[in-house]
């Protein structure tokens, strides 16, 4: 069978690695990090840095095909593996997810609602922005922010003055504070073929910026659950995507408004391992292979809890629980913050 490349080792390398493998496929990571979530189920490893164009090209050589399972690319190293091996998804949704700015540029030139946002580079930029979006709001750094990292909330002139210092003089963006009643994202996939594939949106509980939960259904409304559904698709097919995308949502009273996209598998998509006959990770094998997408319909009631640092501390209770589907990442030390596996619980089976 054919392999394929994945850039990166964390546990969604880990888990795509596995539905590769299911359907047949070997996997190559290229990751720097020797003992990684996704090495222990890998077929090869090619521990080098991003910047080893050597090591890049051997990489690319020796696969048929590369995704990756984080957004942080750099664009020099896709440079390399482009010219040898197809790379999905392409560079074009990668550009536009590396920057928060372009990301939200993309998606209001498509038409769709996100916070109102402005670039800041400097105190100059930040007045301006809060002249003119107003407080609340949140400083945020344009690139390489997760699980919250890298973003500031600004209640006045003085906060913001604070979150500008903390930058260390990163490019950040201003976003307008959203007033939400909660969270919500689509997992969608589309193949080459243009074929686009949604599942049910899930509902997601955030603390301390990290993901906790996700839970299916989410509360929306019927016309929301479409809304949600067409505004994913439109963003796929304008990027003439290949793979899975995770689009995270706010739900306000004048409608849906788009957060961030990530180009990729997706914490909030974990649920659909317990949950569709095809989840998320084998969508993104099907998709990057060039296979039809599979059938992601959901046929059950699902709480994906995410088991974060000591989290772990419960696992002797959640490995007796019935009806919990455990999956855990294989990292060797427990850390504050670092998402060490997540358990699926099936709240409502058919009768
Ligand atoms: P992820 O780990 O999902 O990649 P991230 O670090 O990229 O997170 P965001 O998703 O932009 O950060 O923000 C984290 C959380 O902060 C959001 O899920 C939301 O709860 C809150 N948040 C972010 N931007 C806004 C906003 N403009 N208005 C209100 N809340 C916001
Ligand atoms: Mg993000
Ligand atoms: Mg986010």
């Amino acid at each position: 069978g054919a392999t394929i490349g994945i850039l990166g080792g964390g546990q969604l390398g880990r888990m795509l690695s596995v539905a590769a493998a299911r359907l047949g496929f070997k996997t190559c990571i290229f990751e720097p990090g020797g003992d990684c979530p996704a090495s222990h189920v890998a077929n090869f490893h090619f521990k080098a840095e991003y910047t080893d164009e050597d090591a890049l090209r051997r990489f690319a050589d020796s696969v048929d095909v590369i995704t990756f399972e984080f957004e942080n690319i750099p664009a020099s190293a896709l440079d390399v593996l482009e010219r040898i091996t197809p790379v999905h998804p392409g560079r074009r949704a990668l550009k536009v997810s590396q920057d928060r700015l372009t990301e939200k540029a993309f998606l209001s030139d498509l038409g769709l609602a996100t916070a109102p946002f402005a670039a800041v580079d400097d105190a100059e930029d930040l007045a301006e922005a809060m002249a003119e979006i107003g407080l609340p709001a949140i400083l945020k750094t344009r690139r390489f922010g997760y699980d919250g990292k890298g973003q500031a909330r600004i209640m006045t002139a003085q906060d913001a003055e604070q979150a500008l210092a903390d930058m260390n003089g990163a490019a950040a963006i201003y976003e307008g504070f959203v007033e939400f009643s909660h969270e919500v994202s689509v997992i969608a996939a589309r193949n080459a073929a243009g074929d686009v594939a949604c599942y049910d949106p899930g509902e997601n509980v955030h603390d301390d910026g990290i993901l906790r939960t996700t839970t299916v259904p989410a509360r929306l409304t019927a016309a929301q659950r479409t809304d949600a559904v067409l505004l994913a698709a439109k963003i796929l097919n304008r990027l003439k995507y290949v793979g899975v995308m995770g689009v995270e949502l706010f739900v306000t009273a004048k409608g849906l408004v788009v957060n961030e996209i990530a180009p990729r598998v997706h914490n909030s998509g974990h649920w659909t391992q317990s949950g569709c006959a095809i989840d998320q990770f084998e969508q993104h094998i099907r998709a990057v292979t060039g296979w039809p997408l599979g059938d992601g319909s959901r046929y059950a009631d699902v709480v994906m809890e995410n088991l974060i640092g000591d989290d772990m501390n419960r696992l002797p209770q959640i490995m007796h629980e019935a009806d919990a589907a455990l999956h855990l990442y294989g990292k060797a030390e427990v850390k504050p913050g670092r998402k060490m596996g997540h358990v699926n619980r099936i709240m409502r089976k058919p009768t």
